[in-house]
């Protein structure tokens, strides 16, 4: 699989890819969802966050990261001293998988498209990326997260920064959470640094 590269593709707006995106029947996902998560956030985000694909709670609020996992990641957000809403959140893909199975390639591969757009249009400075699902798909790696955690990577013009699932986190605990906070650490001072260049 190639690398995911930001891409405005043939959409004039964000507005217009979202309103693409909530009628989308590209992949088999669209009969099972319940809603399309596209994305929430501020649209020229400075940091823009990029997830697996919705769980249970997302599909039915069609909002990212709204469960158990997306508490702690606000909580990581506001550790670094800003809001959701100064945020962007995004998933691979948009559509819940079945019972919270990985998302298939042909299922990444129709909703590539859109996560380009929103990284096009958007355009952050900084790119976290959640777990090995998203952090494998923008830099290409074959490289687990627990090797590529923490650490700057450029990604065109933005740097992005891998961390761990908050799935991952609520179920290993201290030292896991501990790790991940000094990845939005990391991330801060990205966007400390970026922001002055
Ligand atoms: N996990 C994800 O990867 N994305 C969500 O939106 C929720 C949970």
């Amino acid at each position: 699989m190639s690398s995911l590269e930001p891409a405005l593709g043939p959409w004039p707006t964000l507005d217009a890819v979202r309103e693409e995106a909530l009628g989308c029947v590209r992949c088999p996902l669209s009969e099972t969802r319940t809603q399309v998560v596209f994305g929430v956030g501020h649209p020229h985000a400075g940091l823009m966050v990029v997830g697996e694909g919705p769980g249970a709670e997302e599909d039915r609020q069609g909002i990212p990261f709204v469960g158990r996992a997306g508490q702690l990641l606000t909580r990581l957000i506001e550790g670094i001293g800003l809001t959701r809403d100064d945020v962007y959140i995004a998933n691979v893909v948009k559509c819940r998988p079945p019972g919270n199975r990985d998302p298939q390639p042909v299922e990444i591969e129709a909703c590539r498209p859109y996560l380009q757009a929103q990284l096009g249009f958007v355009a952050p400075r900084v790119v976290v990326t959640l777990g090995n699902f998203a952090t494998k798909l923008l830099l290409e790696t074959k490289t687990g997260i627990t090797r590529l955690r923490g650490q700057e990577f450029p990604y065109g013009a933005a740097v992005l920064v891998p961390t761990l699932h908050p799935a991952a986190v609520l179920r290993g605990g201290g030292v896991t959470l501990a790790q991940t906070r000094a990845d939005f650490v990391v991330v801060k001072r990205a966007l400390g640094r970026e922001a002055a260049t």
